[in-house]
């Protein structure tokens, strides 16, 4: 697969923006996979939890907000224990989430749902819901 990478990409207002909400600072990921390999989510995952740092340090804007990933993260926060570079990874799904919420592109809503579907859903789906929607 080709690549392009370019200035403007790097340094595009949607990469400053994900640094400022969630306070991380994206270019400290050395790409180990920990946070990856720890995660819980990655098998409805369409990116990986590494591969969204990645795309997001090279300013891979389209790929990042049309990805599910960020709506199937749990916001378990097991890849933030797991990082040795520290860095919050579920603060950076979080900022994608919000920056998305902010547009009104709301992924998943709970009161389309009907009451059997919200009995089968697991709690943590709904805790993680009310808090990506409480921006
Ligand atoms: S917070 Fe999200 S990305 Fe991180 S381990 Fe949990 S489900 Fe995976
Ligand atoms: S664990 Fe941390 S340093 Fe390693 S790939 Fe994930 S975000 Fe990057």
């Amino acid at each position: 697969m080709r690549i392009n990478i370019s200035r403007q990409k790097l340094k595009n207002p949607l990469v400053k923006k994900i640094q400022e909400l969630s306070g991380q600072n994206l270019l400290a990921c050395y790409q180990c996979g920990k946070c990856s390999a720890g995660c819980p989510s990655i098998s409805q995952m369409d990116l990986l939890p590494n591969q969204v740092i990645r795309y997001a340090q090279l300013g891979f804007t389209d790929e990042l907000i049309n990805s599910k990933t960020i709506w199937v993260c749990a916001s378990c926060m097991t890849c933030n224990v797991r990082c040795p570079k520290g860095i919050n990874i579920a603060e950076i799904m979080e900022a994608l989430r919000q920056i998305l919420l902010r547009q009104r592109k709301e992924h998943v809503d709970l009161n389309k749902l009907s009451h059997e579907q919200l009995c089968e859903l697991p709690p943590i789906a709904l805790v993680s819901n009310f808090r990506k929607s409480s921006s």
